[in-house]
């Protein structure tokens, strides 16, 4: 996940959604059920938190993750599962053929940790010095082994193929990209693909929406000759912001801390998060070859108002009397946007709203402003279904801000995650009520 910044955030809920485990007896007959992927789950929970520790006590930048991938590939090896490497990076790629024939699912997770000088809160403390699992990839990894654990136990009952992505790089914005383009499935391709990000809402949540999970980042460059003072730079800047800037009466889509908040966060159908366009407050100025080149991020919900934004930034800097100076308005980066499949996203609400038995499962009515993550590439071939997963816990103290020094994440996300996405991708394949024959 990639975010602007996210340093002097703090979250405090209002509320924290209590956890209700439910016992429940597994036999054979139940294999398949929610009460037997709970029972599963369950018994792989002490094991999956240890690997994250692990791996949070072992983070590894973007790029750099051979250990974090050395230990993902000895524990699908102990799976049974197919192990391939060396595609893109560090990535991994893990394999479970079901018993029976059906269609291809793919679960995403990454791998990279952060650069960062600041002490890690976690008393599991990381080992590499400036280096932090600060984004809760590692929870991603223990949640996708988990998944594959789950399932392998249940193979010879199952229709079809799931394709384990240990993608390696996603700060950087390069894995998904590089996978895609070396080839990852060109010999089996996913029919869908999930992924799941941590994120600062209360454990126990999952939150999806169909379509944009993010607003539309956009980079602005603006060349001019370079003939603006100070206090010109500075009036343009505000011109261009009160001009663009869009959101409803009220709202601050860009404190991010709200996301989370019950009343105007994404799972309130009031959101504040929900047709807007913010954009940074100062404009990043350089000059370059003589000309004047100011640059700033934008954050636009509205895909089809993207287009005419140019030419408005272009109106007013006519109008601020600068007509003459303007070289150039164009967009420099244009990062793609997680985009989920409509239906499959409905068949993944109904689907986690009947076998979530820890928390809540909610739509999102608004779009993340500064985040993205570059399982869009995946998106552009494959669709699929990105899911937001509370991590938070007021009462515990962990507040899970990603990318800021306090970030920390409660492990139960860990036990949602495995047994929520377990189940939906047992509803997705399908089930044979009979292993396979020899
Ligand atoms: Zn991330």
């Amino acid at each position: 996940m990639k975010p602007r910044t996210m340093k002097r955030l703090l979250i405090i809920f209002s509320s924290v959604c209590g956890l209700l485990l439910v016992g429940c007896q597994y036999n054979q007959s139940q294999r398949t059920s929610p009460d037997a992927v709970d029972l599963q789950t369950d018994g792989l929970f002490e094991k999956l938190v240890a690997v994250r520790r692990d791996i949070h006590q072992h983070p590894e930048l973007a790029g750099e993750e051979s250990r974090t991938s050395a230990t993902i590939s000895a524990h699908l090896r102990e799976m049974g599962l197919e192990v391939q490497t060396g595609q893109f990076g560090h990535s991994v790629i893990g394999i479970l053929r079901g018993g029976h024939p059906g269609k291809t699912v793919a679960w995403r997770a990454d791998l990279d940790a952060l650069p960062g000088e600041f002490r890690d809160p976690a008393l599991f403390r990381s080992q590499n010095p400036g280096v932090h699992h600060a984004c809760g990839h590692d929870i991603h990894i223990a949640i996708a082994l988990g998944i594959a654990e789950v399932l392998a136990k249940q193979r010879q009952f199952l229709h079809g193929t799931v394709v384990f992505v240990f993608q390696s790089e996603e700060e950087t914005f390069k894995g998904a990209k590089g996978l895609i383009d070396r080839g990852v499935f060109s010999s089996l391709i996913p029919d869908e693909i999930y992924g799941v990000h941590v994120t600062a809402l209360p454990v126990g949540q999952i939150v999806v929406k169909p379509n944009e999970m993010f607003a539309y980042q956009r980079r602005v460059s603006i060349r001019l000759k370079n003939a603006l003072s100070k206090a010109d730079i500075v009036q343009l800047t505000k011109n261009v912001n009160s001009e663009l800037f869009r959101s409803r009466a009220g709202a601050k889509p860009w404190e991010i801390q709200n996301i989370a908040d019950p009343v105007i966060g994404v799972t309130s159908p009031n959101t504040a998060f929900q047709d807007y366009l913010i954009m940074d407050a100062t404009f990043d100025t350089r000059t370059e070859n003589d000309e004047l080149v100011l640059e700033f991020y934008l954050y636009e919900t509205n895909a089809s108002k993207l287009e005419g934004i140019i030419s408005s930034i272009e109106r007013v800097i006519d109008a601020s009397g600068h007509k003459r100076k303007l070289i150039s308005v164009s967009y420099v980066q244009k990062n793609l946007t997680v985009f989920n499949d409509a239906s499959l996203t409905r068949f993944a609400l109904r689907t986690l709203e009947r076998s979530n038995r820890v928390g809540t499962v909610k739509p999102a009515f608004g779009q993340a402003p500064f985040f993205n993550d570059d399982f869009a590439y995946f998106q552009q071939k494959i669709p699929g279904v990105y899911f937001f997963l509370g991590g938070s816990n007021a009462e515990k103290g962990l507040i899970a801000m990603n990318h800021a020094p306090d970030f920390q994440v409660d492990e139960e996300s860990i036990r949602v995650g495995v047994r929520s996405f377990s189940s939906l991708i047992i509803a997705r394949l399908g089930i044979a009520d009979h292993a396979e024959r020899d």
